[in-house]
């Protein structure tokens, strides 16, 4: 178990009255439930518990490290984690952990653990049982990168947080839940990556971060659209569009996206809908984009086109491969 901070490790200030972030040894006293059950634990935490506003892509090595250095040693690992970025999270750690034979379990909570109504209880110690869980081969049943909230068990890139306060606070819009929980665990075989013992698992550490999330809107101005395109600061865009991936045919946003594409920048098209995927083709809107040298990002969320593009351009690959790499789905975030 790796533990990283947010809401699940935090208790009340009796001074100030605000979250702060605890010890790890605070979950182990306030969940005495963890004894009573069958998987040994280990644990390690964050030096500093962070409140997951504060991750950066050094946490992510940081916990990609962690794993690495004790892949052979464990079953699977569970990672207590704020809600706020773990989508952002989950989907970076599914690139990063290339070909996981195990499973990697996000997992935290929307109250302290020390609230009567916690949900830190049953998220762990499900978070738990699903990280151990077999077959009837004795192969992991859950071999790849997961969120685990509430009574599902959710893709790690295809999940978002949807809620800042319902218990239920993950969707995976674009693809169904791999498991629920309800009296007992219920795995939704046809939706888990099959595990494959030949794979070899190898972890990343180099994510570009030189990426930025531009959102559509009507009357998005000029000017701020081409001080973003002609920055050196900036690699690579997240472009989220209208609909099925259209953007407006004013001429100067496609002009200047088309010279940004020129100019070495990759472009990544996502749709602002929560449901449904980008079809560039199907409007005059969209085709103007795929011409000039945009790329779907099919149906993924943002935090997963997010995570991939940082980690492709943090591979050093190259345009052309970045264009491939885009068009496959390399740890099940796209439909195809
Ligand atoms: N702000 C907290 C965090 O993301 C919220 C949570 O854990 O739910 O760390």
């Amino acid at each position: 178990m790796i533990y990283t901070g947010g809401t699940i490790g935090m208790v009340r200030n009796p001074a100030t009255g605000a979250l702060e972030a605890f010890t790890a040894d605070n979950l182990a006293a306030n969940i005495p439930e963890m004894k009573y059950c069958s998987a040994s634990i280990d644990m390690v935490a964050f030096d500093t518990p962070i409140d997951s506003s504060d991750i950066t892509p050094e946490h992510w090595c940081r916990i990609v490290k962690i794993i690495s250095d004790n892949y052979d040693n464990y079953d699977g690992f569970v990672i207590l984690h704020g809600t706020d970025t773990m989508a952002y999270s989950a989907s970076a750690l599914s690139f990063m952990l290339e070909d996981v034979g195990k499973p990697v379990i996000l997992t935290g909570s929307q109250l302290p653990v020390e609230v009567i109504r916690t949900d830190a209880k049953e998220n762990l110690l499900t978070a738990i049982e699903i990280a151990a869980a077999k077959d009837a081969e004795g192969n992991p049943m859950v071999p790849e990168v997961c969120i685990y909230f509430h009574d599902k068990l959710l893709r790690g890139n295809r999940s978002s947080k949807v809620s800042a306060n319902n218990l239920a606070a993950f969707a995976s819009n674009n693809y169904p839940a791999l498991a629920h929980s309800g009296t007992e665990i219920t795995y939704h075989r046809e939706f888990i990556r099959p595990y494959d013992p030949a794979s070899k698992f190898t972890p990343h550490y180099d994510m570009d971060s030189s990426i930025i999330v531009l959102s559509l809107f009507p009357g998005l101005q000029r000017g701020a659209v081409e001080a973003a395109m002609k920055s050196d600061a900036i690699g690579g865009v997240i472009f989220r569009t209208f609909g099925s991936g259209n953007a407006p045919r004013n001429g100067w946003l496609v002009n200047c996206l088309s010279e940004a594409v020129k100019n070495g920048k990759t472009i990544v098209n996502i749709s602002q809908c929560a449901t449904g995927s980008v079809e560039m083709e199907r409007y005059e809107t969209g085709r103007q984009l795929l011409d000039a040298g945009i790329i779907s990002g099919h149906d993924s969320t943002v935090e997963a086109a997010l995570a991939k593009l940082m980690f492709l351009r943090g591979k050093g690959c190259s345009q052309a491969e970045i264009q491939r790499l885009m068009n496959t789905s390399i740890a099940g975030e796209i439909t195809l």
